[in-house]
């Protein structure tokens, strides 16, 4: 392979896609034709200049999009997935002094969000699934507590249905962040419409994208009025005058542009696609590596569909798991993550948040409710510490996907056979 779709080596889409799903995968002639109705006419805010812009409104017919797609009666877009957990906790009306519960394996837009609502992250032990533990929510929760955000990690979800009994008890906000999972459902919905409010990046690296932007999804109507209005400065998007429209709240700017949406349009388009091959390569992937009988999987909560973004393993001990990620990078397997070291996704590597190290202060409250969260957890470490995940890409060939299974295979046992 010398270049992919003429864009990239070899060797840049490889460093490329050192933690990415593949969306860019597909940029194509759909994108570049979105894009140049856009570059046509100029316009490239979505607000005003209608006489301009023949029609096209990019923004806003992503929202349109995004809403059928995943069920619900709003979306708003964004200009990141960060911007969208922040504009959703800012909308369900969540600020200083309130704790929001998060996992301990994520990645840091998690915590950044929340903080930058003025809240106080706390975080909370994951399970089998990778991802919250209601056990360990249930006993995280105070009378501060304002929200519970399950991250989909890697393609699978959260088990959503207890999170959800957890939060009708405690009055609380359920907050899904599905930047990593779009494209998989739960109980039959897609992920990111079962909880309050539901939240989509659009980075480079994900698997549908945009370049940069973002997309929060809900039934509520008043908090997608809350959203449009918000991510605008407040501004009450009322006439056709926007320096004459009244600011009910505070805001901030979190517009996309025009010629980011419209990637997203082509993009979005393709999800079904995406998902289909992903879940095609993954297959021949996972059932070659389900002949080895140390190795299991991890946990897909019942009612549960994959986005198949990933495929997440269980070795039997830390050991045999750090050997076993050497072991595939030996063998030639590139893009499987060993979490348990990252610098982004796993708490014990966020130190600049369990320091407090802010360029400003931060509020008396996030200072002293942030000391919850210098402790160990174990439960987490235990899952973590036994799990490698390996990415699936589309453009893997037929012949590609089955040496790769087989070279999988081959590098697993190679470290299970010395036991
Ligand atoms: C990518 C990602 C985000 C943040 O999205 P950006 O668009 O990069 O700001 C948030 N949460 C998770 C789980 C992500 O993977």
């Amino acid at each position: 392979m010398n270049t992919l779709f003429g864009i990239f080596t070899a060797k840049e889409y490889f460093n490329l896609t050192t933690i990415a799903m593949p969306g860019f995968e597909l940029f194509g002639a759909e994108e570049k034709k979105e894009v140049q109705d856009v570059l046509d006419n100029g316009v490239l805010m979505r607000y005003g200049f209608d006489g301009n812009r023949n029609g096209h409104y990019k923004a806003l017919e992503l929202e349109k999009d995004l809403a059928q797609k995943m069920q619900t009666k709003y979306a708003q877009v964004v200009s990141s997935g960060t911007a969208a957990l922040s504009v959703a906790l800012a909308v369900a009306g969540i600020g200083a002094g309130d704790e929001v519960i998060m996992p301990t394996f994520t990645f840091v837009a998690s915590f950044e969000a929340i903080l930058s609502v003025g809240a106080t992250p706390i975080l909370c032990d994951i399970d089998d699934t990778l991802t919250l533990d209601p056990a360990a929510v249930a006993a995280t929760i105070t009378p501060k507590t304002k929200a519970i955000m399950p991250v989909h990690m890697c393609g699978s979800m959260a088990d959503l249905k207890a999170l959800k009994a957890l939060c009708d008890t405690h009055d609380l906000v359920l907050l899904e962040d599905a930047c990593q999972a779009i494209g998989g459902f739960y109980d039959g919905k897609p992920l990111g419409s079962y909880g309050d409010l539901g939240c989509f990046s659009f980075d480079y690296v994900k698997t549908v994208t945009c370049g940069e932007g973002g997309g929060l999804i809900t039934n509520s109507e008043v908090y997608a009025d809350r959203a449009h209005k918000y991510h605008d400065h407040g501004h009450d998007h009322i006439g056709d005058n926007r320096g004459a429209e009244s600011h009910p709240f505070l805001g901030y700017n979190y517009r996309l542009s025009e010629l980011n949406a419209a990637v997203g349009i082509a993009q979005l388009r393709k999800l079904d696609q995406t998902i289909a091959t992903q879940q095609k390569n993954y297959t021949i992937l996972r059932e070659a590596v389900s002949e080895i009988p140390a190795v299991t999987f991890r946990r897909v909560p019942e009612t549960g569909v994959e986005s198949y973004a990933f495929l997440n393993l269980f070795l039997p001990t830390e050991d045999l798991a750090r050997n076993a990620h050497k072991a595939l990078g030996v063998h030639g397997v590139d893009a499987c993550f060993y979490w348990y070291d990252n610098n982004w996704h796993y708490y014990k590597k966020w130190e600049h948040l369990l320091e407090q190290k802010s360029l400003g202060s931060l509020s008396k409250e996030q200072q002293e409710g942030l000391q919850r969260n210098v402790r160990t957890f174990d439960s987490s470490d235990q899952w973590m510490g036994r799990t490698i995940s390996c990415l699936i890409k589309l453009s893997w060939t037929a012949e590609e996907v089955q040496e790769r299974a087989a070279k999988m295979k081959e590098a697993l046992q190679s470290v299970l056979e010395v036991v």
